[in-house]
């Protein structure tokens, strides 16, 4: 009912040219291999239009990492929805943790990009996740819950149900920390119930809630296998096409 996703976030990394062979390598060793999910990789902003249009998109859906919260005019270096969607993008990934850690993102700044990302008809990938030091004080529950609710929930059910989630405990990003497989289908379940109580099981039960943080060829299985967790957003291992492949094969 709900899809699964493995979804890259290729940060600030790789030039054009070397992103371009990396999304060529990825749209070869996919072609003719049968998924049990959906794949989507985030590229840098410049990126988007060259790789949107060189890779198969009934295989491959293309994300940006960003996107204004102003829908266009004087905001010198900012990048609105529209112009995302305009390259052929379909997904933007919004709220990861580095964006409010290092650029001050507010959940009301992500509230104003979510619903602009929407108007444009781009799938938000909108992302959650505690702290270590609120995870080591029981917080995270609260943590994640408030950061739900203040960006996502005065959506529509409908418009929410355009939604997907990516839990990621900032702790585990980049730190070679995974959360346990236990961990993540606890918080995952309580988000989900989360979502039941404000919008209704059939719309929780058809959210997409990925796990992020360290995932890998070697966890993904076990991850994935838990009924709450419907794929991932990987940061390091979607920078190697061998290593996104297993985790995209851990859907097989
Ligand atoms: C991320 O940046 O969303 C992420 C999960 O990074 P990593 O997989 O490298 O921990």
């Amino acid at each position: 009912m709900r899809k699964n996703i493995v979804a890259g976030n290729w940060k600030m990394n790789k030039t054009l040219q070397e992103g371009m062979a990396l999304a060529a390598e990825l749209n070869e060793v996919l072609k003719g291999a049968s998924l049990n999910c959906d794949v989507v990789i985030g590229t840098p902003f410049i990126h988007l239009a060259s790789v949107a249009a060189a890779v198969d998109s009934a295989k491959i859906g293309v994300a940006a990492q960003n996107c204004a919260d102003k829908e266009s005019g004087a905001y010198t270096g900012e990048i609105s929805a529209s112009m995302v969607k305009s390259t052929g993008a379909a997904y933007v990934i919004l709220g990861h943790s580095e964006r409010r850690a290092y650029y001050g993102e507010t959940a009301a700044t992500l509230k104003t990009k979510v619903e602009l990302a929407l108007k444009n008809e781009l799938t938000p990938i909108f992302c959650i996740g505690e702290v270590l030091e609120e995870r080591e004080a029981g917080k995270h529950f609260e943590v994640v819950k408030q950061q739900i609710e203040d960006s996502l929930f005065e959506l529509s059910a409908q418009d929410f149900g355009k939604i997907v989630l990516a839990y990621e405990p900032v702790w585990a990003i980049g730190t070679g920390k995974t959360a346990s497989a236990a961990q993540a289908q606890e918080i995952h379940a309580f988000i989900r119930q989360t979502l039941a109580a404000k919008y209704g099981q059939e719309v929780a039960d058809a959210t997409s809630i990925l796990y992020g943080g360290s995932c890998n060829a070697g966890n993904a299985k076990e991850l994935f296998s838990n009924p709450d967790v419907d794929g991932g957003l990987i940061g390091g291992a979607s920078l190697k096409v061998a290593d996104f492949k297993a985790i995209i094969d851990a859907f097989n």
